[in-house]
């Protein structure tokens, strides 16, 4: 019997990089995954490699910053296979380098409403589904959520990575009385293309860039960004029985790049 058989699996950013990768994971280890972003032609093809695998998969073409979208993508879910399981609440954008002078309000809006109450709205309309038999959340902070960006012109991102933080150790203390756990995983530098999505949702602000003082990815341990699908390995563990004692905490993934 596989690790997750019989569990059900609703992921965010699915359509790309850790999501793909973690969706790709769990299902090789029996979830049925439920593929939820903004952009319906990726996760077909997610799905569709999952079901060459023999695994099952649901595409949800869904904005997770939206209060209905959210909501109504676990509906369908529900009705598709009545329960959730697993929750990895991982759909974000990268913060665009500009000095908080310069900054666009709308751009703030935009970074806090894609990766901070996108993460509220998936948590908070994941527990009505989850309360009766418990489950494993796990959201996507970063190196920056407990510490500022090693480098200015990144307040938006670091800010609501920070709160990503917060939020997910509240809601570990709230959930814990139904047996869901949630954890939170910080990764480093990891090999996808998160800055060049993000250019393509911010095509309409205005760009101020500034010189990237730190470059990412110089990671001690193997001299190189992390890979989607080393994230995967520790996105089944946070899944899987493997922890069961393990909620609130927060796990680095970045072969010691923050303590640099
Ligand atoms: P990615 O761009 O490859 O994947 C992110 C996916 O999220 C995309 O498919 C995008 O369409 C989707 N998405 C974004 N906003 C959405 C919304 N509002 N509704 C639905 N879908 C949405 O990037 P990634 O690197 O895999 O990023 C995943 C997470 O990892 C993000 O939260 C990011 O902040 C975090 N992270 C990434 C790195 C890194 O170096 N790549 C490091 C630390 C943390």
């Amino acid at each position: 019997e596989k690790l997750l058989q019989g569990q059900v699996a609703f992921m965010t950013g699915a359509g790309s990089g850790i999501g793909k990768a973690a969706a790709l994971k769990l299902a090789e280890n029996g979830a049925k995954v439920a593929l939820v972003d903004l952009h319906k032609e990726n996760i077909e093809e997610v799905k569709s490699q999952i079901e060459k695998s023999g695994s099952e998969a649901l595409v949800l073409e869904a904005n997770v910053s939206s209060p209905k979208e959210v909501e109504n993508s676990y509906k369908q879910l529900m009705h598709h296979w009545g329960r959730v399981d697993l929750v990895f609440a991982n759909a974000g954008i990268n913060g665009v380098v500009t000095p908080i002078e310069d900054l666009d309000p709308k751009e703030w809006e935009l970074t806090l409403s894609n990766n901070l109450t996108s993460t509220f709205l998936t948590v908070k309309y994941a527990i009505p589904h989850m309360k009766a038999n418990g489950g494993s959340i796990i959201i996507t902070s970063s190196i920056n959520g407990n510490r500022v960006y090693r480098n200015i012109g990144m307040s938006a991102y670091s800010t609501s990575k920070i709160g990503q933080m917060g939020f997910g150790k509240m809601a570990a203390l709230e959930l814990a009385e139904y047996q869901i756990r949630v954890n939170m995983i910080c990764p480093g530098a990891i090999e996808t293309n998160i800055s060049e999505n993000t250019w393509k949702e911010k095509d309409n602000l205005k760009k101020v860039e500034i010189p990237i003082q730190y470059p990412e990815g110089n990671q001690p341990l193997e001299h190189r960004a992390g890979r989607p699908e080393q994230v995967a390995d520790l996105i089944l563990f946070l899944a899987s029985s493997q922890s069961s004692h393990i909620t609130g905490s927060e796990i680095y993934i970045d072969g010691a790049e923050s303590l640099l």
